[in-house]
């Protein structure tokens, strides 16, 4: 094949020269360069290709370059590049409605947003306006973005140095491999862990609580999917406090857990829903909140005070459409339940039956988590020189991995097919054999 005119360390060389990046001291970074994609696989510019197991930062649901919506793009684009979002648009009509279609009974409209961190601040912001409350209840073990409510909402390292929106209180969540509560089942999860929320909740004052923003399955922090029962006794007591629920399905809504949003799996309507990511892959950026008749009727005759120029944007509603489309007409849903069930569940278990370092795993759909550990029994996370050490073994090997601390996420497109899960089971088994023992 003709040498592409561009190579990595031209490329590489840009980049440090001219771009600030994400989370990062800025100075020793060396950025994989990705040129172009297709379907589960993308390559760079110097012929080298990986099996894109990371799905970006989990958003590529449809896989790359999926030409419904890559020409539902185009084409808008010669009929109306941009608009504002005052004006009504028969396109972000339909995107609307295609999104109402797979969300709860209860839901009746979408705000269009950016992205998923400003989806959960225009959601913060519904409810203290709804309920006349202020505070907000999120998890240890979370991410919301990386905007002021959304951000001090986030349980992890990103919410310590940005702690300046105020109204915010954690608690901990289910997560029985790790359990804050002494479990050891999880149905002594569930209930400890519900405990716990409603003396925080009772402590705070209950008068003084406008939300709770719970991921369905907490994505980056682990792939940490509720105990049974855990979410149902949540929305208890959002009813019994007069607490506005919402759920963040920004990573594990369309598609990721193998159903139009992980909430499906369980016995639960929220009143509000945050989006982003898979609803069409990130081809062009956008998000929003689904929002129940109830908190839409709120704003009936009340301003609602918020908005964003890009609100609903042409090109990210055309994106929309055909990205929900395809799903539908290509049962890509399905196929991310049945690669999880009969491929990922079966695969991964036997990887952790050969490798003692896979200490638990867990997941749906194409959502899984390998937890890495030093010795099974005091599960002590491996080093970051032992998760360093792997994702240079499974990038060498040909796959990209998405790696959040002591852990692999295995998170394919959900258009994922049987043959590359097998390539990348074969390709994680070399390299837990290649990076040598945990204990460094
Ligand atoms: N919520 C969850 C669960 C996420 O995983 C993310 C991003 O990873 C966000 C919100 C923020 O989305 P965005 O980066 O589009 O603002």
């Amino acid at each position: 094949a003709a040498k592409a005119a561009v190579t990595n360390a031209e490329a590489v060389a840009l980049d440090r020269a001219n771009v600030f990046h994400s989370w990062s001291a800025q100075k020793s970074l060396n950025p994989l360069v990705i040129a172009g994609g297709s379907g589960s696989t993308v390559w760079d510019h110097d012929g080298n290709t990986y099996l894109d197991f990371s799905s970006q930062l989990v958003n590529t649901n449809i896989g790359h370059q999926h030409p419904k919506v890559i020409a539902a793009i185009a084409q808008q684009a010669t009929t109306l590049a941009t608009l504002a979002p005052s004006h009504a648009s028969h396109i972000r009509g339909i995107a609307a409605a295609k999104v109402l279609s797979h969300a709860p009974a209860n839901m009746d409209k979408v705000f269009f947003t950016n992205g998923g961190a400003d989806a959960n601040e225009n959601a913060i912001r519904m409810a203290r306006l709804h309920t006349g409350r202020d505070k907000v209840i999120s998890r240890y073990r979370s991410y919301h973005g990386n905007t002021g409510a959304a951000i001090v909402a986030t349980g992890d390292w990103r919410r310590i140095p940005n702690e300046y929106a105020r109204g915010h209180v954690h608690v901990f969540g289910p997560y029985l491999y790790r359990s804050e509560f002494w479990a050891q089942t999880p149905e002594q999860e569930t209930e400890r862990a519900l405990h716990h929320l409603r003396r925080v909740i009772q402590a705070e004052g209950p008068q003084s609580i406008a939300a709770i923003l719970l991921e369905t399955v907490p994505g980056t922090a682990g792939v940490l999917v509720p105990t049974p029962g855990y979410l149902e006794g949540v929305r208890a007591l959002c009813d019994e406090y007069g607490i506005v629920m919402i759920l963040d399905e920004v990573m594990a809504g369309f598609g990721r857990t193998g159903d139009w949003f992980a909430l499906d799996a369980h016995n639960v309507t929220p009143d509000l829903i945050t989006f982003a990511k898979g609803v069409n892959s990130g081809y062009v950026p956008v998000g929003g909140v689904i929002i129940s008749g109830d908190i839409a009727a709120t704003f009936d005759d009340r301003v609602f005070p918020g908005g964003l120029t890009y609100s609903g944007h042409p090109l990210a509603a055309a994106s929309v459409v055909a990205s929900i489309e395809a799903f539908e007409e290509e049962d890509i849903i399905g196929n991310a339940a049945r690669i999880g069930r009969q491929h990922l569940e079966p695969g991964l278990t036997s990887l952790a039956e050969k490798h003692d370092v896979i200490g638990e795993v867990r997941g749906r759909g194409v959502f899984w988590a390998l937890e890495l550990v030093q010795d099974r029994t005091t599960r002590t996370p491996v080093t970051a020189e032992y998760m360093g050490r792997l994702k240079a073994e499974l990038l060498r090997l040909g796959l990209l991995p998405f790696i959040a601390d002591n852990r692999i996420h295995v998170v394919p497109p959900a258009v994922v097919t049987a043959e590359e899960v097998a390539v990348a089971l074969a390709i994680y088994d070399q390299g837990l054999t290649a990076a040598g023992p945990a204990g460094r």
